[in-house]
């Protein structure tokens, strides 16, 4: 069996899910998991209407111009008279219902952001019903059982892997499985989301709990590459393969080709990923697997939207362990996690993925010991395995608030 991921810009519009089902059809020989986000930019939309709605703002043109825009694509798809329509009124009527419960942030959150997935998947499996390819629809919440962390499920692999025990025989009936990325079900019974972008990670959990042959993730880029063509074109080369050491940092490091949390579970079990480009299935793509390679080129790596905190002892000390462990702590309590560091004599800073709605406490917190300085709008680019040319272009680079060089890696914190 394989797994296949589809994101969101693969099923963005109508030709988009045409053409999931045209690379469907060219695989009908091998049982399929298929794995697929919400189209286009629907969670971003979502996640709006979740703040119209707090600021008493009207959130009600937003929901119906996120039902026009999924009415558009179905119109191309399907016939008037088709059951789908009601469906997804179904899950609209859903979303303005758990709009109107109380519940706390993040638990809500979940509850309507989750919804994307839901509705794409409806839409996506009439498709392939219409083009005769037999599947069978799957509520990923009910095989994906996470803890209560809403925003961000950790998944229970135990039991998880225990729900998934019914799957290859629904597979033997089906030879192809649809299913939701991004979320899970907690032990309480309530939709958990698994952190932004999480589809990826939904795809490796099913391979890796069903030992699936392979995963293949569909990009609308031609594989891994070694940097952003929209940021530096003329640098830009695919690689055909990749270790899974290599993949993992540099999804550690921001690479968005693929979720942070994809690589341990396959490379635990020795699953190869794939990313190949949904444009032209033909293109070789990327294979991550376990391999070794010699000399990788230099791999940049831009991660935008960080906040760089400073915080300074205020008495003439020096910046103690014990005064960096409460730093440490309060950042493990609020779940946000250092992208880089250093310190000083009287002050240590890092940086973090900016949060709007994290931020004020961790200065709340960190205040109560610390004068706290902080700068948002950053971008933070990780240069792995740089050569002459590359250390030069990056280095001592206008505008950067902090540098750090290691034997193999130079790391530059810079407001662009
Ligand atoms: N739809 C979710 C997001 O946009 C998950 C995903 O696309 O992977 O974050």
């Amino acid at each position: 069996m394989k797994v296949f991921k589809f994101g969101g810009a693969s099923v963005k519009d109508a030709e988009g899910v045409k053409n999931v089902a045209a690379i469907l059809h060219t695989y009908t020989q091998h049982p399929l998991i298929i794995v697929v986000s919400a189209m286009g930019k629907t969670t971003n939309a979502l996640e709006k209407i979740l703040s119209l709605y707090y600021a008493n703002q009207n959130y009600l043109a937003e929901i119906d111009k996120l039902k026009k825009y999924h009415y558009d694509i179905m119109r191309e798809l399907f016939l008037e008279l088709h059951p789908v329509w009601k469906d997804i009124d179904d899950v609209f009527a859903t979303l303005i219902n758990e709009l109107k419960k109380k519940r706390a942030d993040d638990q809500q959150y979940d509850q309507v952001v989750s919804l994307g997935e839901v509705i794409s998947t409806i839409i996506v499996h009439r498709y392939l019903l219409n083009q005769q390819l037999i599947a069978e629809w799957l509520d990923a919440r009910n095989f994906i059982v996470t803890d209560s962390t809403y925003r961000e499920g950790k998944i229970d692999w135990e039991a998880t892997e225990e729900k998934m025990q019914q799957i290859p025989t629904i597979l033997q009936r089906k030879k192809i499985i649809l299913t939701q990325g991004f979320i899970g079900r907690s032990r309480e019974g309530l939709t958990t989301t698994l952190g932004r972008d999480g589809s990826d990670f939904t795809a490796a959990i099913f391979a890796s709990c069903l030992h699936a042959q392979s995963v293949t993730i569909w990009k609308d880029v031609p594989g891994v590459m070694n940097v952003d063509p929209k940021r530096v074109p003329d640098a830009a080369i695919v690689f055909d393969e990749l270790p899974f050491k290599e993949a993992a940092e540099m999804t550690y490091y921001g690479a968005s080709v693929i979720h942070p949390k994809t690589i341990k579970p396959l490379a635990n079990k020795g699953i190869p990923l794939y990313v190949k480009n949904f444009d032209d299935p033909s293109l070789p793509g990327t294979k991550i697997h376990e391999c070794k390679i010699d000399h990788l080129p230099p791999l940049i790596v831009f991660k935008d939207n960080q906040c760089l905190v400073s915080c300074k002892v205020t008495d003439y000390t020096f910046v103690s362990e014990d005064q960096m462990r409460s730093i440490f702590s309060t950042l493990s309590e609020l779940n946000l996690r250092i992208n880089v560091m250093q310190n000083s004599a009287i002050s240590f800073s890092f940086c973090i993925d900016f949060r709007q709605d994290k931020i004020a406490a961790l200065i709340k917190r960190l205040h109560e010991h610390f004068e706290v300085y902080y700068n948002t709008g950053l971008t933070l680019i990780t240069v792995k395995n740089y050569d002459a040319k590359t250390f030069e272009k990056y280095h001592h680079m206008k505008g950067a608030l902090m540098e750090q060089v290691s034997r193999s890696t130079l790391q530059v914190l810079v407001k662009l």
